[in-house]
């Protein structure tokens, strides 16, 4: 489970379980550490860990209570945060904090979810190449 917040220079000023209150202008919260995919180029320390509900719910609101984000958005991202068991509830509770959902999936999940999307949410989906080599698993 990770945390990562980002400076005004996005540079990583902390990787840590305990909640911050500090200036950040982005909040990433990594809401699962584990994957369907096993992809070559993943930087991904991968375990079995769900972060919960509460601890997302309090985060967003420090974070919020900051008054420097960027924008109101809270991105998800894992491991592949739609795997996360409550993601629909997550998704309800950024929403009722008033932020815009940034989603960093593979993608594969994306089907099952696609009626609590709204067309405001960004997903970023990640494509290595055009052809079939260039998806190389280990
Ligand atoms: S989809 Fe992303 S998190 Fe999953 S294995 Fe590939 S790079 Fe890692």
């Amino acid at each position: 489970m990770e945390i990562v917040i980002y400076s005004n220079n996005f540079q990583l000023i902390s990787q840590t379980e305990k909640r911050y209150l500090m200036p950040a202008n982005f909040l990433d919260l990594h809401i699962v550490d584990y994957c369907q995919l096993r992809c070559k180029h993943c930087y991904l320390n991968k375990g079995n860990s769900i972060m919960p509900v509460d601890m997302i719910k309090n985060l967003c609101i420090d974070f919020l209570k900051t008054k420097l984000p960027l924008s109101k958005q809270i991105i998800l991202s894992g491991g592949d945060p739609l795997l996360h068991p409550n993601f629909a509830e997550i998704c309800e509770l950024v929403r009722k904090l008033n932020c815009g959902i940034r989603l960093s999936t593979n993608g594969i999940l994306i089907p099952k979810y696609i009626d609590i999307f709204k067309k405001s949410d960004g997903i970023q989906v990640s494509a290595d190449g055009n052809k079939r080599s260039s998806q190389l698993y280990s």
